[in-house]
């Protein structure tokens, strides 16, 4: 019998499901069991095609815009990434009934970048242009207040209407080091530049970016899970590869893996972004099985103990206090 190689698996820790998008599955679970289906949903309600699928299968519709909703009473839902102010507006116009699954940290940036404005300043969003959580972002306010920044070149040609009166804010899901350096310019040239109260980019990101540099350098080879349009998960690959580890690679399914890319390594990374379900990361796992000789470890013991509430009208009654 030929024997399979051997292949040291490090799993990175944490890794995958966060608060958000843990509490946006639960919020369409549960309108599908308290309301039945169909359930809309606007917008992929997490960057992955495996829980979309899921919901799908249990009565979700997924649409894009509000217009592709007939009249009725069914609840939509906005997903977690957040949505401009007009979408909530447009629902209420039509006399919607809607749940809003938009990640409190998220929320959070929005509700910054409304003080920065009231108070009078003028808004950087450090982002990536047509992500939907900027466009989001950017929807919170009237065309204008908020301009874009991408890149430190970006930072260095904005030209502020007055450099006494600017704020930032980002995305919740960038890099922490590209962040620091766009900020870092910031800075240097405003001075006066109002900063977030707290970082704005987001436990889960930060803790899932740190995992992986801790392992990136120790392993010949690096699987992130995690879908190709999830802004963290792509942010994990080229956190993998800047921290020493070339082959970082993201993979979507065990299926779509290319294993050229896997021969005679002898020492594998592997996390997932924060939208990848358990699921995939146990699928790949046992795909490199079935070609090695597996020996699986985990790294850090970093647990998060982060939770968000659900919106008021899917809480679970409180049980009656005996003898109230
Ligand atoms: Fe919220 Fe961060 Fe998760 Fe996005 S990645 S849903 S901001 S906790």
């Amino acid at each position: 019998m030929q024997t399979r190689p051997q292949l040291d698996i490090t799993l990175c820790a944490p890794r995958g499901f966060c608060a958000g998008v843990d509490r946006a599955i639960q919020i369409v679970e549960l309108a599908l069991e308290k309301y039945g289906a169909p359930v809309y949903v606007r917008h992929a309600i997490v960057h992955n095609k495996y829980v979309v699928d899921g919901l799908r299968d249990k009565g979700a519709v997924f649409v894009e815009e509000l217009d592709e909703i007939p009249d009725g009473d069914a609840p939509v839902v906005f997903s977690a990434h957040g949505v401009p102010k007009s979408v909530p507006a447009g629902a209420k116009a039509r006399n919607m009934f809607f749940l809003d699954a938009t990640c409190p940290l998220v929320s959070k940036v929005h509700i910054e970048a409304n003080r920065h404005h009231a108070e009078g300043r003028e808004i950087i969003l450090i982002g990536h242009a047509g992500h939907v959580e900027v466009i989001g972002t950017m929807g919170q306010l009237p065309e204008g207040a908020v301009t874009l920044v991408e890149t430190v070149a970006d930072a260095e040609a904005f030209e502020p209407r007055d450099p006494e009166k600017i704020a930032f804010v980002t995305q919740t899901t960038l890099s922490v080091d590209d962040t620091s350096e766009i900020v870092a310019a910031l800075r240097r040239r405003f001075p006066a530049i109002t900063l977030p109260h707290k970082e704005d980019i987001c436990y889960a990101t930060t803790n899932r970016q740190e995992a992986v540099k801790a392992v990136a350098p120790n392993v010949d080879a690096l699987v992130v899970v995690g879908a190709p349009e999830s802004s963290n998960s792509v942010r994990l690959v080229e956190v993998a590869q800047r921290s020493g580890c070339d082959n970082a690679v993201l993979v979507e399914r065990a299926d779509k893996i290319d294993w050229s890319r896997f021969e005679g390594i002898s020492t594998l990374g592997i996390t997932a972004g924060a939208s990848a379900p358990d699921a995939l990361v146990d699928e790949v796992i046992e795909a490199f099985a079935q070609r090695f000789d597996i020996k699986v470890t985990a790294s850090g013991q970093q647990r998060e103990h982060i939770t968000f509430n659900l919106p008021r009208e899917l809480r679970q009654p409180q049980a009656a206090t005996p003898g109230a």
